[in-house]
């Protein structure tokens, strides 16, 4: 391609307007005999020539220097090109070597695509699903996409019974009502987490109390657990509830979890937010816990545009969340209200999405998970990079894959690589900001894994998720693991 546009001063006017038609870019690149770039070609400057006295058999040795825009290779990221073309209203940017030849061409659409963290993933049930809703009129909350989803989705998870509702985070809310956590009450709840996890506890008036991660699966601690179980069990305030994360799709180490819970009779909910389809020594992530809840925001592995799943093997339970989402309307026509209820179903539109998301979930799952293996494998020469581990019982769903940075091998930063990411238009995360660091919860009593050692402040320090949605083609891919190559070989 690169060959076709480019042009000596020997080329005559017809065949340099033919290249133009041909080639479709716009412009040519005029090079001397030596190969040397000289200028840019375009349109224009050709009208130019033939509004003067040239002809179309006329060479273009008329065409007057001068100097066009061009960058190095190497030397530039993906946001200063682009900002050297707004600068000089160009869609084009010659790349030369430092023989001055050309070794690339830079073009603004291409320049301009954006790698984005996790976007939504559309199968091919949805429209149908979502068309059977408008032609049945079932635009409502509620409806008979709604009873199916929850069918489909427990049958997915292995679970009894599940209530569709607006988000995770009601559903978070409602299993801690339903567990009757209320004012003066303590919810232990994972440190490491995003804060949708933790804010139902504020909504109920209760204490958080937040447990650390341990350094393998990045989820909860059982050593800290074990501390602060026996803590408050001496001060006679053992939590109503335990929220347990499964973070970045993977489970935590359920079983010692469980195990301590159920020894201090404490119910566990599990925060499967991220994690569905994921799954520890063979069992469902969600499935373990009293309760378990799934998110179904544009981010997550499949979404419904936003939405939420509460489930349990516990039927009473989910018939309750059912009803307090729905208003806490007693069944009788006349608008009984015994107890303050939340406006929380699920809309039997969004169902139909989430109907022909969950058809393709074991797709998604795949997909993001080669996403993983591509970046382990093209970064593996970056012995700095340490990649979160999937251990021996969990099957992870690799909803982000996220790793951390060994600072005693290099000196590239979190902070550097996501600032460079950011300059090649790709989108970077840090791990999420812990609980016991966040403003909101200062307050909040806090447990690290080991008594001087906090994993999730260290996580959080030296932590990025790389964009990992299942939708990315190999070749975006690619680009993020060339730019990390580079910055890792000259850090
Ligand atoms: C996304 C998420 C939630 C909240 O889900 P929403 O549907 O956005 O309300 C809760 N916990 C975790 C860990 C999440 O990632």
């Amino acid at each position: 391609m690169l060959k076709d546009i480019q042009v000596a001063r020997s080329c005559t006017i017809r065949d340099a307007l033919a290249r133009l038609d041909r080639t479709g870019h716009g412009l040519l690149l005029l090079v001397s005999a030596e190969g040397c770039f000289e200028r840019t070609v375009t349109d224009g400057d050709l009208r130019r020539l033939m509004l003067g006295n040239a002809s179309l058999e006329s060479t273009l040795t008329q065409l007057p220097q001068r100097a066009s825009v061009t960058v190095k290779v190497g030397s530039y990221t993906r946001q200063q090109a682009l900002a050297l073309m707004g600068q000089h209203s160009i869609h084009h940017i010659p790349v030369l070597d430092d023989s001055g030849s050309v070794a690339g061409l830079l073009e603004r659409k291409e320049l301009d695509e954006q790698i984005l963290l996790s976007t939504p993933h559309l199968g091919e049930f949805e429209r149908e699903f979502v068309e059977e809703a408008f032609r049945t009129n079932w635009i409502a909350p509620l409806g008979p996409h709604v009873d199916a989803f929850e069918r489909e989705l427990a049958a997915e998870v292995g679970v009894k019974h599940a209530a569709a509702v607006s988000s995770g985070t009601a559903a978070i809310h409602l299993a801690l009502r339903l567990l009757d956590v209320g004012p003066g009450d303590r919810v232990f709840c994972s440190a490491l987490t995003f804060v949708a996890t933790a804010n139902p506890i504020l909504y109920q008036g209760a204490e958080p109390v937040f447990i650390d991660s341990e350094p393998f699966s990045w989820n909860m601690s059982p050593l800290a657990l074990e501390r602060a179980l026996a803590e408050s069990k001496a001060q006679g305030r053992l939590p109503k509830a335990v929220i347990v994360v499964s973070l970045y799709g993977q489970s935590a180490d359920m079983d010692p979890l469980l195990e301590l819970c159920d020894a201090y009779g404490v119910p566990v909910v599990e925060d499967s937010a991220e994690s569905l389809g994921a799954s520890y020594k063979q069992r469902p992530s969600g499935s373990m816990g009293r309760m378990g809840i799934f998110s179904f925001n544009g981010n997550k592995i499949i979404t419904t545009s936003g939405g939420g799943m509460l489930v349990s093997d516990d039927e009473s339970l989910i018939k309750k969340a059912r009803f307090l989402a729905t208003q806490a309307r007693e069944p009788v026509p006349h608008y009984e209200h015994t107890t303050v209820g939340y406006n929380y179903r699920m809309s039997n539109i969004l169902a139909g999405v989430g109907r022909g998301q969950l058809r393709v979930l074991k797709d998604r799952v795949q997909a993001r998970r080669r996403v993983f293996e591509r970046y382990r494998d093209g970064l593996k020469h970056v012995t700095a990079i340490e990649w979160m581990d999937e251990p021996a019982w969990s099957y992870s769903n690799r909803w982000l894959s996220t790793g951390i940075i060994r600072s005693e091998r290099t000196r590239v930063t979190s902070q550097d690589l996501m600032q460079r990411l950011m300059a090649e238009r790709i989108e970077a995360r840090p791990v999420w900001k812990p609980m016991q660091l966040q403003p909101v919860f200062a307050q909040a009593a806090y447990y690290s894994h080991e008594p001087q050692h906090s994993v999730s402040a260290h996580l959080f320090e030296s932590g990025f998720c790389l964009p990992s949605g299942s939708n990315m083609t190999e070749a975006q891919q690619d680009r993020v693991i060339a730019v990390l190559s580079d910055l890792f070989a000259k850090g």
